[in-house]
């Protein structure tokens, strides 16, 4: 019985350190222990080796995303730098289509490395973001004014109605996420039309809608436009890569929010991000 209960107290102990992390195999005397004890022994050391492999593994991956982005950047600016040179010359209409071929394929080609380096630091932890009490007000107008001369070269107006909010938000990531949203409604909506940005309150969240008149989503698609690299099956002749709403979700739900979305095919859209308050 006394043995028992000592044996019961190291088992506790083991358990303890593995829970909080302190657990070493090199405080238990393997000679000393029972068959039981033994066996935990050896679990919770495995345990620990696999969460330092797993440790290792997301570190490694860290620098390799950081080796491709600082690797790239010289070579695609100047692949970029030499396109605008040869766009200089004179060239026969053919060439200069060529050339302006160029310049749009390593454009996305840039994009598309700096949302992977963003999506890859935003899951490995390496970009923390940092939620605090901000005005919702100060994103929204901040972001209409980045898309305005976008909007205006297609004639769409962009409504909405200044209204003061406080969230608990960070404010660079959260403008980045609602940037993506008003971006695609811009995008995905014909010219002349109308998109309304709404502000509204509740008791957990402040939500931010984004109502378009644009293409609208098929039911059937709905589940997937959150995906990484998706894209609609009828959006091809517009220019994107299929990252945008999954890096606006990965935001916005590593602040305890999320986003909506309910569409109606060839008739529009409407996003909603919910933040905390
Ligand atoms: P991208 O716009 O580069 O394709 P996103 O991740 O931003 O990538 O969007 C994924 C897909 O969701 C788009 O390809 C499109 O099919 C659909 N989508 C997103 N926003 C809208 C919108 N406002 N109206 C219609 N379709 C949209």
């Amino acid at each position: 019985m006394f043995t028992d209960r000592r044996v019961l107290k190291r088992l506790d102990k083991m358990l303890d350190d593995g829970i909080n992390g302190t657990f070493e195999e090199s405080d238990y005397d393997e000679t000393r222990l029972s068959k039981l004890e033994f066996k935990w022994l050896r679990y919770l050391t495995s345990s620990k080796l696999s969460a330092q492999k797993t440790e290792q593994d997301r570190e490694r991956l860290k620098e390799l995303v950081s080796d491709i982005s600082h690797q790239t950047k010289t070579p695609l600016a100047n692949i970029l730098l030499y396109t605008q040179l040869l766009q200089e010359q004179s060239l026969d209409e053919q060439c200069l289509h060529l050339a302006e071929e160029i310049q749009k394929q390593s454009e996305k080609l840039e994009f598309l490395i700096q949302s992977l380096v963003k999506t890859s630091r935003l899951e490995t932890g390496t970009f923390q973001l940092s939620p605090k009490e901000n005005d919702v007000n100060d994103i929204i107008e901040s972001v209409i004014g980045q898309i305005a001369s976008r909007a205006d070269s297609k004639h769409i107006q962009i409504l909405y109605a200044p209204e003061h909010y406080v969230a608990k938000y960070d404010s660079k990531w959260t403008q980045e996420a609602l940037f993506n949203i008003i971006d695609n409604a811009v995008k995905y909506s014909p010219e002349r039309t109308a998109i309304t940005v709404m502000a509204k309150s509740f008791e957990m969240f402040v939500c931010i809608a984004v109502s378009d008149n644009g293409a609208g989503i098929a039911e059937n698609e709905l589940p997937s436009i959150f995906g990484r690299f998706y894209r609609g099956k009828n959006v091809r002749e517009y220019s994107g890569v299929g990252i945008g709403l999954y890096l606006s979700r990965q935001i916005i739900e590593g602040q305890g929010g999320y986003i909506t979305v309910e569409s109606t095919e060839g008739k529009g859209s409407v996003f909603k991000m919910f933040i905390p308050r």
